[in-house]
């Protein structure tokens, strides 16, 4: 049988806004699905974005949503979880978004380890304001802010939040469509801060200064460069030069923010 998508998307807000080929429709799609594998309760469930193209995903579901100021979203996520630790609590944004302006509550997030799922859609540069370098833009790629190439190094995403404490760290693409979901659903699952970074395409901004001729090609160097976790395990340090490691990174049980701060709140009453 079909899936029911409309159960969960907001009735009169599609068609999205997205250019065609760009990868965040497909993210939307698997996020739903994980939402429905996991049986979330749609009143308790919240979904926050900071602001980009990614962040208008969640003005197309029919949750609880919060569309916040760039790159604030996991703050106003925390917000959301302490105050009501019972919701499910997730976060759709883009790399601009969440490792640039907002990289400080990201970093934060992952410390404390709270229970929300960070769905991270890394398409390589900043998209709605035009195509601006991020710090997800390959070195010697072309963005509207360097036309001669990028000179930075890259954030690795992946140990980023695994060094900032996260507890579940996953990556995969926008080509491997099924392993979205399944991602999205173990972070869900998963207690603690969970990051499930998607590599996505911008066609727009991103791909044709990168002389990418569609977005097939685009897609394509996804499904190439791609390494399950497990292969990765036996390769040398050359041979995953440039390739994409995909799965879940990183998986630790560790105490959740919440829970110890309810703790703390017990001894200050018992004080
Ligand atoms: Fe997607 Fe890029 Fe268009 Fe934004 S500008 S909707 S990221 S293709
Ligand atoms: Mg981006």
């Amino acid at each position: 049988m079909a899936f029911d998508y409309d159960k969960y998307l907001r009735p009169g807000k599609l068609p999205h806004i997205w250019c065609p080929g760009c990868g965040h429709g497909i993210i939307l799609k698997g996020l739903l699905r994980a939402i429905d594998a996991c049986g979330l309760d749609k009143d308790n469930t919240a979904i926050v974005s900071g602001i980009g193209c990614a962040s208008r995903l969640p003005g197309y579901v029919d949750f609880n949503t919060l569309h916040t100021a760039h790159g604030r979203a996991a703050a106003f996520a925390t917000g959301i979880k302490m105050a009501k630790p019972e919701m499910n609590v997730l976060v759709v944004g883009g790399d601009g978004d969440g490792v640039a302006i907002g990289g400080n509550h990201f970093i934060h997030a992952c410390r404390r380890n709270i229970d929300m799922t960070y769905i991270l859609c890394n398409n390589f540069i900043y998209g709605m304001t035009g195509g601006q370098f991020s710090p997800c833009t390959p070195t010697g790629d072309r963005a509207s802010t360097t036309p001669y190439g990028n000179p930075d190094p890259v954030f690795d995403i992946g140990k980023l939040a695994i060094g900032a404490g996260a507890s579940f760290v996953a990556r995969t693409t926008s080509f491997h469509a099924t392993q979205i979901d399944k991602l999205i659903a173990e972070g869900i699952r998963h207690k603690g801060m969970a990051v499930i970074e998607v590599l996505d395409d911008c066609p727009t901004t991103y791909g044709r200064r990168n002389k990418f001729r569609s977005v097939v090609d685009m897609m394509k160097r996804f499904k190439e460069l791609a390494v399950p976790v497990a292969k990765a395990a036996s390769m040398s340090k050359e041979e995953l030069e440039g390739k994409i490691v995909t799965g879940i990174l990183h998986q630790e049980q560790r105490p959740e923010y919440c829970e110890q701060y309810a703790e703390v709140v017990k001894r200050a009453q018992k004080s």
